[in-house]
């Protein structure tokens, strides 16, 4: 096991030279960064590949065999990021600096963080003579997961399968703590909602706009449904993520009809409003109107209005869960539903023995908190491995402890995004263990 707080430094100095690596996408450029990542994998004696898709684009794939068989691990992460604003930043967000305690930069939270600490783990542990005493481990850094995975995940999955095939995988998503009526729980992302994005179209006729009543006007239709979209919700339903979140939270879901839910979210609001807006999601469908288009011309009453609904799914459930959802918000009729991007949320057992090693680590770390299984209501990587390799258990952990869940969530993709050095520590430490435990 690495000395944790050399770890720690090393793990620190690998994020601020990663964060200097410009690899905003688009267009991404992250071939600078996977070589420097490549040659310090092979320094330690793992066998490593660039993968492209596109040129200039890399993804990399790490590995380290055991002579017996057994489990293949893989630590995941991507090393693109989002764009970033100087003018919005307190520091220049490709500097990596450090400062009070933090590390400041694009990619610090989303995700080069996590890339750095699976690194610095694998690396240290490596550089110490430590092999797998069975399977294989494999460190994985893809391209283009901010931009949907094109070039990236979703390709290696689908061309490059028998190289990226891993039993567990450990990836993005979940890991900082929740802090709720006293207690203290580090999520563990198990699974992803699905999005059913749609178009929700009125009709009417079109006429002259300086005499209203000669038209029909389809917008003056479409804003009572707008209305509704805002007053009213679907009902919530108990699925297995939800439900065990509430019981690390010590919340009773009742009997899990939506009156009990309702009860149940009224307490969380109660004790914590941050806590309920970010677990009412996962006991329903949402619909988030975002874009409404009409007519053309000022002076032309419209004949059709359109409004884009962000709809998002509970994993497993389909069209016809989203469909059921915007008839009880919205009623019958009176409009016209298209939908266009639609994809099933996915899953993976919650419990398996990668949960039983993270509730170790956990338990260890901090005596009292717990871990449990959270559902992200967005999406990640992590789907193209549970689509492709369905009996792969993925799950989003990066634990972090001094900065939780509340502080880190508007940082992401925001303005001085940043992360305490001593959670690259604290996650670092984590993986170092992992491999050790499920690879021995
Ligand atoms: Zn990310």
């Amino acid at each position: 096991m690495p000395e944790p707080a050399e770890l720690e430094r090393r793990t620190t100095e690998l994020l601020g030279r990663l964060i200097r690596f410009k690899t905003v996408n688009p267009p991404g450029d992250e071939e600078a960064a996977q070589l420097y990542l490549k040659e310090l994998l092979e320094g330690a004696g793992f066998e490593c590949e660039l993968l492209y898709a596109v040129s200039g684009r890399p993804n990399l794939v790490a590995r380290l065999n055991a002579r017996s068989d057994g489990p293949r691990l893989a630590l995941l992460s991507h090393v693109d990021t989002v764009l970033a604003d100087p003018a919005e930043w307190s520091v220049d967000p490709w500097s990596g600096e450090v400062r009070d305690g933090l590390v400041w930069g694009r990619g610090a939270l989303d995700m080069k963080s996590q890339t750095a600490a699976e690194i610095a783990a694998v690396v240290s542990l490596a550089e110490e003579g430590w092999r797998p005493q069975s399977g294989e481990l494999l460190v994985i850094v893809t391209c283009d997961e901010e931009t949907g995975a094109q070039h990236g995940a979703q390709w290696l999955c689908a061309e490059q399968a028998d190289r990226v095939r891993c039993d567990m995988i450990v990836n993005e998503g979940a890991g900082q703590v929740i802090g709720f009526d006293g207690r203290r729980v580090y999520g563990v992302c198990v699974a992803e909602k699905g999005v059913f994005r749609f178009k929700l179209s009125t009709d009417g006729r079109a006429g002259h706009a300086s005499l209203p009543r000669i038209g029909e006007n389809a917008l003056t239709k479409l804003a009572p449904l707008i209305a509704r979209l805002g007053e009213r919700r679907a009902s919530y339903r108990l699925s297995p993520e939800p439900e065990a979140l509430l019981h690390a939270l010590g919340v009773d879901p009742g009997d899990g009809s939506d009156p009990a839910l309702a009860r149940a979210i009224e307490h969380v609001e109660e004790v914590d409003a941050r806590v309920a807006i970010l677990l009412e999601p996962l006991l329903s469908v949402t619909l988030a109107p975002t874009m409404v288009r009409a007519s053309e011309k000022i002076n032309v009453i419209p004949s059709h209005a359109e409004l884009s609904v962000d709809c998002r799914v509970p994993p497993g459930l389909g069209e016809d869960e989203a469909r059921g959802a915007i008839a009880e918000v919205l009623g019958d009729d009176g409009y016209r539903i298209d939908f266009g991007e639609t994809v099933v949320g996915n899953r993976s057992a919650i419990e398996t023995e990668l949960m039983g090693h993270i509730r170790e680590f956990v338990a260890t770390e901090e005596p009292g908190a717990e871990a449990a299984a959270v559902a992200l209501p967005g999406f990640s990587d992590s789907r193209w491995f549970r689509e492709a390799f369905p009996d792969c258990v993925a799950y989003g952990f990066f634990p972090q402890r001094e900065m939780d869940l509340f502080e880190a969530a508007p940082l992401v993709h925001g303005a001085d995004e940043r992360i305490p050095v001593s959670d690259l520590g604290l996650a670092a430490r984590f993986y170092a263990q992992l491999v050790e435990k499920v690879l021995r």
